[in-house]
């Protein structure tokens, strides 16, 4: 039977707007020693903004604007929607794309007029040898580089913003003695500066979704049982692999579907609230 104190913890996480599945992921939670998060939509918001847009010399800006928000339609990523807001708030006329194909952790790829666009990190430019220039300037945000049929056409960057209640949970995770790491396939720039404002302990960046995994089971053989946050139709199979999987409630819906446990409210300080009430239920329950 189950006791009645996981009733109680069920109920008063309801409250603070935190779902959790079953009795089962009350348990799970007390014996975590390893928090482990996603970036994009964990620990930001998720709204980017477009900062700047650097066409080459054949093109101009909204050009460049306007050929990459059309090969994002396709996409629901946060980026995406960035990009198609900032060609909507620039009145700019949006194309009509063929062979859409998005690789997940990399960009999007499509034909518009007889022409392939690549819109992306420097992994998808890789893939598909479009040759970067050798003096690209670092930029704080995240970038998007475009190519067109197989050379380079510019970058767009884009600027995310941390959530308030970042920094100050996990101050609060750390001082109950658990291990902080971020895993994102984003850029080392965007990567540190975000887990050095909030103050995460452990950075790795650029992954791919199935290094992720890989990644996850390494900190946990060294740092014991892995709570995982994320909320990106990528993170589902590492919410699946993790001993505790919470979704944040503004996240895709197979993450949502993966997860132990919803954080309706999508805070950060969730994660806190969550821990504790497993402490408090799991003493009460035996
Ligand atoms: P995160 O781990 O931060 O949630 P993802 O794994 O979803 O990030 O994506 C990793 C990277 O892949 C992004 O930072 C971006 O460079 C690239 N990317 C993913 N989706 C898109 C897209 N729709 N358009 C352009 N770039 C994308
Ligand atoms: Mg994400």
């Amino acid at each position: 039977s189950v006791p009645l104190a996981f009733f109680s913890g069920i109920g008063s996480g309801s409250k603070q707007g935190i779902l959790f599945k079953g009795g089962l992921a009350l348990e799970a939670l007390k014996n975590i020693k390893t928090i482990v998060m996603d970036k994009t939509g964990t620990l930001t918001h998720g709204n980017f903004t477009v900062k700047t847009i650097n066409p080459t010399n054949n093109y101009t800006k909204e050009e460049l604007l306007s050929l990459c928000a059309s090969c994002e339609k396709i996409s629901s990523h946060p980026i995406a929607i960035s990009i198609i807001n900032e060609a909507t708030k620039q009145k700019l006329n949006l194309k009509t794309t063929t062979d859409n194909q998005e690789i997940a952790g990399e960009g999007i790829i499509c034909t518009i007029d007889k022409q392939k666009i690549y819109c992306g990190n420097k992994r998808l430019m890789q893939r598909f040898n479009i040759a970067l220039p050798d003096d690209l300037p670092i930029n704080a945000g995240t970038e998007i580089f475009i190519g067109i049929d197989s050379k380079y056409a510019g970058s767009i960057v884009i600027d995310d913003t941390i959530k308030d209640d970042a920094k100050s949970t996990i101050a609060k995770l750390k001082n109950l003695g658990l291990t902080t790491a971020m895993l994102t396939g984003d850029n080392e720039h965007s990567a540190y500066a975000v887990a050095n404002e909030v103050g995460i302990d452990k950075v790795h960046a650029k992954l791919l979704p199935e290094d992720k995994l890989k990644k996850l089971s390494s900190l946990r053989q060294e740092h014991g049982n892995v709570l995982f946050v994320g909320d990106g139709i990528n993170d589902a199979p590492i919410l699946a692999g993790a001993d505790v999987g919470a979704a944040m409630g503004s996240g895709a819906d197979a993450a949502i579907e993966a997860a132990d446990v919803v954080f309706m409210n999508s805070k950060v300080h969730s994660i806190f609230q969550a821990i504790n009430i497993s402490r408090d239920t799991i003493r009460i329950a035996w």
